[in-house]
């Protein structure tokens, strides 16, 4: 490569500019804010841990087993990393780690990493937001985790996403579910394709999962799960489905329903956005977790929690046109007509009070200057000359109106927040 050539972002990546970032960041502030009035708090963990920590939890998946980014540390000995495809176990490595009082509620938000085939949606660097609630085996946690999802998605005025819901049961009752779905499968086996026939051998469940059209027959007529349910998970489901009825939460039951990783067991859901392609549409989800946090290392716990795709939300955001995130304008533009320096102190008080100002650099003439406060969107100009400096005002001038009068200097401030109001 020479040194003229020009760098891209890595594939599978995006920059965020301005103002999808802006927007970005506004999506993430209501989701910790909404997150905090559930009682959750915010974990922030690195965003690599020992590769063994993704494989104790899910070495037979695709997203451990073949999308993880490794490191490999320079001079460090053996110490494998690997960049977190997902913070489910990251939290539970912390809990274990940690042994916070019960309950534990944490709220999350980054980016994760997956070495997938970039397209549409999918990408290798991808933002989430999540929870995760350690302890309780209590069902009205299950529905508390799952309203909190409802209300985000909610609070960002998007209509069109179905929440389905699934149980995939409890380790009494699964075992005998396995053995049927087993066996079934592998009497049809050769309809399966090559990749399924695979996915047979290492987690028959996962099956249930493809997408793949030539699987789709054998699938449809698979046993369910929640035929085969212990009396205790048939109970802990139709709580959760109580509660929700009781918040008047809407879902779909969806009994194929098989989350990415495969430590999940009773409550599973997705939320799917209808306004997205069939492929890419689920933009979040999560279940219980009961047996995580035992394998790595910690005090067993139970644990429900989920994650949402923070990137695949906002594209379905722009399918519904909802959440257009905050706007840029400025509230004030400075137009300097000395030689640049008497805006200096105009914006650093302005913003300093809390009000957003801008300015033109360069000593552009009036001319430009005007235009660039009407680029800003800014709805009060702010003006500085000689004429100004000498009477110790400044001119405030409302640019819908045309509307300017002179203030006193000292007043600048009162009479921006007067104008703006
Ligand atoms: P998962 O842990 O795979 O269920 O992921 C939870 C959510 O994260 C998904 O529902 C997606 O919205 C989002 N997600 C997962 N993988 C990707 C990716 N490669 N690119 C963008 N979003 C993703």
């Amino acid at each position: 490569m020479s040194a003229r050539d020009t760098f891209r972002a890595p594939k599978g990546t995006r920059d965020l500019l301005p103002p999808e970032s802006g927007r970005q960041r506004a999506a993430l502030d209501r989701f910790a804010a909404l997150a905090s009035r559930y009682g959750y708090g915010e974990i922030v963990s690195p965003m690599f841990e020992d590769l063994a920590v993704f494989q104790r939890v899910g070495e037979s998946t695709e997203i451990v087993g073949k999308e993880m980014f490794e490191l490999v540390t320079k001079g460090e000995g053996e110490t494998r990393l690997a960049l977190r495809p997902e913070l489910t176990a990251s939290v539970c490595r912390a809990f274990a780690q940690h042994r916070p009082a019960t309950p534990w509620k944490v709220f999350y938000q980054g980016p994760q990493f997956r070495y997938e085939r970039p397209q549409a949606g999918r990408y290798r660097q991808f933002t989430q937001v999540g929870i995760e609630a350690l302890g309780p085996d209590d069902p009205m946690l299950d529905v508390e985790v799952i309203t909190l999802g409802r209300r985000f998605l909610d609070s960002l005025g998007l209509t069109r996403v179905t929440l389905l819901l699934n149980t995939l049961g409890d380790p009494a009752g699964r075992p005998a579910y396995f053995a049927a779905l087993r066996e079934y499968l592998s009497d049809r086996r050769t309809e399966l394709s090559i990749q399924s026939q695979t996915t047979l051998e290492t987690n028959p469940l996962r099956v249930l999962d493809s997408k793949r059209a030539e699987d789709a027959d054998v699938i449809s007529g698979a046993p369910l799960m929640v035929d085969h349910l212990s009396a205790e998970a048939a109970e802990h489901f139709a709580a959760v489905r109580a509660g929700l009825d009781q918040l008047g939460i809407g879902y779909e039951i969806s009994p194929r329903l098989v989350r990415g990783l495969d430590y999940y067991l009773r409550t599973t859901f997705e939320f799917a956005a209808e306004s997205l392609d069939t492929a890419q549409n689920a933009v979040g989800g999560g279940g219980r977790y009961d047996g995580l946090v035992e394998q790595l290392g910690g005090p067993p716990t139970p644990g429900v929690g989920f994650a949402l795709g923070v990137d695949r939300i906002l594209l379905a955001c722009d399918a519904e046109a909802a959440f257009d995130g905050p706007p840029e304008a400025v509230d004030v533009f400075v137009i300097d007509l000395t030689d640049g320096t008497r805006a200096l102190p105009i914006i650093d008080e302005i913003a300093t009070a809390g009000l957003a100002a801008d300015r033109a650099y360069d000593n552009r003439s009036m001319k430009a200057q005007f235009k660039a406060a009407d680029r800003s969107g800014a709805r009060v100009a702010v003006i500085v000359g000689d004429d100004e400096v000498a009477a110790g005002t400044a001119t405030v001038k409302d640019l819908a109106t045309g509307d300017q009068a002179p203030v006193v200097r000292a007043d600048l401030l009162s009479a921006l927040r007067k104008q703006l109001t």
